[in-house]
């Protein structure tokens, strides 16, 4: 019998961090396939996020190792929870000054999805992106799957695929035929704004602080190292407060940029002398309001040889910094799936039973406030009023509080440092 190889690419919805993080484990471990990016030019939009060991350590697998990624953000030395009277709450070390083999990075968004984008072009051919390209929807046949495509000067058009994974985003048109049913977007009341000021980084150099309440507070972090000349870094930073949300969300956009003059009257007298709140507020060219959102979890990602990936599977509230992190894991584990069982609809059934379940009860977890949910606890037990925090909440239940989310996101240290990697080195798929 003759045996035909089956060269369909595998069709990948979203050139995201998600996406690329995809295209790049698939050339690797040899399977073909394509990026369907709706916009007709990526640009580096966004601000912040973190990149958390378990996230870098597969961008180190795929050889985006630190001499790449010290070019995009900086390694991150302290995570810390101060009260809004200026007391630390908590404080812990991050990525290798915690024990991790592999660093935390705080990155630009924008930068990190260019440079991901560029590597594959790189590696897989200018071909392997097709932008302008918007995914949707779908059909699933029993050899396959075919994505409807539409172009932006409006023609439709049919592509065919091995299978389609969709890296598509928070409003996913995959995902929507998936699950006809899903609930509108969740907004729990809480709006975030956020920008960047040039500043000197403070504690560590680069720590990540959150200072205020769970209900009131403003987070920052530097994404750059100091400039050598002024001393000042890239300061990512997020003022967040929560409102009343039984109306919805009025203001219409998911994200708009603001004048300052909006919210700054929230953090009025902020200033600490080592922080001076307001005056980084203002020192932000563009701010960006973005209601916190997410959506209720799905019973499954996965209709026969279509899967869900990144926001598209599990868009969660960014207080655990692991949303980006989460998209990169999930196309390891499922390039790891496709190794194990081909590229079949059997390698997304085992993607999904590893990580829907676990994953969606971390949406539900980080609805609670993930690790900020300290700040909710010293709120009910003393009002934010503190002189000793221990004597509010005892170092061990800080550190176990902590523990379990770690454990919860995959970053606790030993079982990470432990683990084998998820791709082993030169696995390559031999039916592909
Ligand atoms: C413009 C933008 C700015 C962001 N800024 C921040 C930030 O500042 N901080 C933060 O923590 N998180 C931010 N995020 C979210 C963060 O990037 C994601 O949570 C995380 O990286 C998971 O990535 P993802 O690849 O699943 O989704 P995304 O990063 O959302 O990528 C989805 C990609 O799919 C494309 N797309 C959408 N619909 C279709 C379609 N139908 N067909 C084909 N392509 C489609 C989008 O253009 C986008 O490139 C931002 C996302 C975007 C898109």
């Amino acid at each position: 019998m003759i045996q035909t190889v089956d060269t369909r690419p595998v069709l990948i919805a979203g050139g995201g961090i998600g996406g690329m993080s995809l295209a790049l484990t698939l050339q690797q471990i040899g399977v073909p396939c394509i990026v369907l990016e709706a916009v007709a030019s990526l640009q580096p939009l966004g601000v912040g996020i973190n990149l958390q060991p378990n996230a870098v350590r597969e961008l180190y697998d795929l050889g985006i190792d630190d001499r790449i990624l010290d070019t995009i953000g900086i390694q991150a030395r302290e995570w810390a929870l101060v009260g809004r009277n200026g007391s630390d709450i908590y404080a812990e070390p991050r990525g290798l000054l915690a024990g991790y083999r592999w660093p935390q990075y705080s990155v630009h968004r924008g930068r990190l999805q260019m440079l991901l984008y560029r590597t594959v072009l790189e590696r897989l051919g200018e071909d392997a992106v097709r932008l302008g390209h918007r995914v949707t929807g779908y059909r699933n046949h029993e050899a396959g799957v075919t994505a409807l495509v539409e172009t932006r000067d409006g023609r439709q058009s049919e592509i065919e695929g091995r299978l389609l994974i969709a890296a598509d985003g928070l409003h996913s048109a995959v995902r929507a035929q998936m699950h006809p049913g899903q609930p509108p977007i969740q907004w729990g009341g809480a709006i975030l704004w956020r920008g960047t000021t040039p500043g000197v980084p403070i504690r560590s150099g680069a720590s990540f602080v959150g200072v205020g309440s769970l209900r009131h507070r403003v987070v920052l972090y530097p994404i750059s190292p100091p400039d050598p000349a002024t001393g000042l870094a890239t300061i990512n930073w997020i003022a967040e407060i929560t409102v009343d949300n039984s109306k919805g969300w009025t203001l219409g956009d998911w994200n708009r940029r603001v004048s300052v003059d909006e919210f700054i009257h929230h953090f009025e007298g902020w200033n600490y002398g080592w922080l001076d709140v307001p005056a980084m507020l203002r020192g932000a060219r563009e701010v960006f309001e973005y209601p916190m959102i997410d959506r209720d979890p799905v019973p499954t990602w996965v209709d026969a040889n279509v899967a869900l990936l990144g926001d598209a599977a599990h868009v969660m509230y960014p207080v655990g910094s692991n949303g980006a992190s989460q998209a990169i894991v999930d196309a390891r584990v499922l390039g790891a799936s496709l190794l194990q069982h081909g590229v079949t609809s059997a390698a997304l059934r085992a993607y999904d039973d590893k990580l829907c379940a676990d994953i969606s009860a971390l949406v539900l977890r980080n609805r609670g406030a993930g690790p900020f949910g300290i700040l909710g606890l010293v709120d009910e037990r003393c009002g934010g009023v503190f002189d000793d925090i221990d004597a509010v909440i005892p170092r061990d239940e800080r550190d176990a509080f902590m523990a379990r989310y770690k454990a919860a996101a995959g970053f606790a240290i030993e079982t990470l440092n432990a683990a084998p990697p998820t791709i082993a080195p030169g696995a390559r798929i031999s039916s592909a």
